[in-house]
């Protein structure tokens, strides 16, 4: 299944789950690492887009339930032009692509088109949206079966090509996808058909995802209360006795931070620990990279110091962040060195963040201080010798100067190697930015000092940023960052009792 240019290429029909970035298959997964190009749907979550290599082609097929960005004709056309020019295609489809997801369709244009290609079944949402409101859709002495049904259709049609009479009393479970705007004649059709009027019904919207919303009625009442409830598309409905077991069974919208929608401040590549913690607890992880880390050193000065490090000069090389030690590690390995280079030369880390980016190169600390701020280095310092001692200290341009200060007041040497700097992102649409504007950001997480001065210079200055920061709760990695969110005229809601990622979210958990 290569795709060789010239040759056909190959088209993976993938299920990309219900929405839940857990829940693509590990096939799914190592499809879209491959792919060349990607076309995807409204449904399938666009998180999932992280598992594409960077430069293939990402393709929006658009699917609102009212506008169509791109027919399903088109799609077809499009899936088989490019399979044709032999390119690798992923196709990925919200849910399962077999169930009501017209990648039947899609197949018999690539079998027509003689493009070979691959089917990878999804988690439908059909079963686990039910399953994260607390539903089964079976269950010993309550249902032993269970019906997938398109809602699509308008069911006060004469010629409905569903079989209401039997699917009302001969299925336990029923599950009716796309249905909520008909969902009175829905209920009317089954009532109509024998089903009993007070048959538990739960709509679930938005199911797996931190926004899901269920409301639970009757069949005599359901319609009435999603309208209450302003409950709209994507939701599946779920009539049958099983609805009931949500009331014991209930587990992910329970979670303490379910339904927070909590503003991640960090790099890109360091957003993705403290987003996951955040959502294991429930929590919408929204992500506003503020700080961009641009490679930046001096050549000559990068060389001396390597060559000192390799001949013994330094008693300590002291890191103070995980970006300083991978672009450390990176330029010793460009130089054809590797761990050895340190020899007999100490490391310390200010952190935990900091040690797990040394323990990634096969580095273990020899010291980590006990709070991880640059004070709290010193301390540990200045219980050791260090008159005499030369110390490496690859850092950003212009970070803070205490450690720097406190050391040569130990009487060591220090000699600042500047690697990097951080830049604050341009992107003035970020999906953040937006959120934050339109007040659907409940807290802001700071998780170092200049991210929070990137996001009000983000935000356009003080004048504006300040006023919406306001609405927002802060919370902060640790003192020093909540110093700077005091500097910018602001309070932070809480500030983390342990200066790292769980303690950051902890901290969020505490916020009232
Ligand atoms: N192939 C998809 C279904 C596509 S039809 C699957 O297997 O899940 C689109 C319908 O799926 C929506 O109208 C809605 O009824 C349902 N749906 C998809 N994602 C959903 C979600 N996260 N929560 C609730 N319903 C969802």
């Amino acid at each position: 299944m290569t795709g060789h240019k010239g040759a056909v290429g190959f088209v993976s029909l993938v299920g990309a789950g219900p929405g839940d970035p857990d829940l693509i298959t590990v096939g799914g997964a190592a499809r879209l690492a491959m792919a060349e190009v990607v076309v995807y749907d409204r449904l399938a979550n666009p998180a999932l887009l992280a598992h594409v290599r960077p430069g293939a082609e990402l393709i929006y097929a658009g699917k609102l339930p009212d506008r169509h960005t791109l027919t399903q004709d088109e799609i077809n056309a499009l899936l088989v032009e490019r399979g044709l020019t032999g390119q690798r295609v992923v196709r990925l489809k919200g849910g399962d692509p077999f169930v009501f997801g017209r990648g039947s369709e899609e197949a018999e244009a690539l079998i027509a088109a003689g493009v070979p290609f691959e089917v990878l079944p999804g988690v439908t949402s059909s079963i686990a949206a039910p399953a994260y409101a607390g539903i089964p859709v079976t269950h010993r002495g309550l249902a032993s079966s269970f019906a997938v049904i398109t809602g699509h259709e308008d069911p006060a049609k004469d010629d409905t090509s569903i079989n209401w009479e039997h699917l009302a009393l001969g299925v336990d479970t029923l599950v009716f996808l796309m249905g909520v705007g008909r969902l009175e004649e829905i209920a009317w059709r089954l009532t109509e058909n024998g089903r009993a009027a007070d048959t538990p019904v739960a709509v679930v919207e938005w199911g797996t995802l931190p926004r899901q919303r269920v409301v639970s009625g009757t069949l005599a009442t359901i319609a009435g209360d999603v309208r209450a409830a302003g409950v709209g598309s994507p939701a599946v409905t779920v009539v049958g006795e099983v609805a009931r077991l949500r009331e014991s069974l209930r587990w992910f919208d329970t979670r303490p931070l379910f339904g927070r929608r909590v503003l991640v401040t960090r790099t890109r590549q360091q957003a993705s620990e403290l987003s996951r913690a955040l959502a294991a607890r429930g929590a919408e992880a929204v992500e506003l990279p503020t700080l961009e880390i641009v490679p930046s050193y001096d050549a000559a000065a990068l060389a001396a110091a390597i060559d000192d490090l390799r001949t013994a000069a330094y008693g300590w090389v002291v890191f103070t962040s995980a970006n300083a030690v991978e672009l450390f590690v990176g330029h010793l390995r460009d130089a054809g060195l590797d761990a050895r280079a340190y020899g007999r030369a100490r490391i310390a880390a200010i952190g935990p963040g900091t040690a797990e980016a040394l323990a990634a190169a096969g580095l273990r600390a020899d010291l980590v201080p006990e709070r991880y701020v640059a004070e709290s280095l010193l301390e540990a310092f200045a219980a050791r010798a260090m008159r005499g001692q030369r110390v490496l200290l690859p850092r950003a341009e212009g970070a803070r100067e205490v450690l720097v200060g406190g050391l040569a007041r130990l009487g060591a040497r220090v000699n600042e190697l500047t690697l990097y700097r951080s830049d604050v992102p341009r992107d003035p649409d970020a999906e953040g930015l937006r959120r934050l504007r339109a007040g659907e950001i409940d807290v802001v997480t700071f998780a170092s000092s200049s991210s929070v001065r990137n996001l009000i210079e983000m935000l356009g200055g003080a004048e504006s940023a300040t006023p919406l920061l306001r609405r927002v709760h802060i919370a902060a990695i640790g003192p020093v960052t909540a110093q700077a969110v005091r500097d910018a005229g602001l309070e932070p809601a809480v500030v983390a009792q342990e200066y790292t990622i769980e303690g950051l979210v902890e901290a969020v958990a505490g916020i009232g």
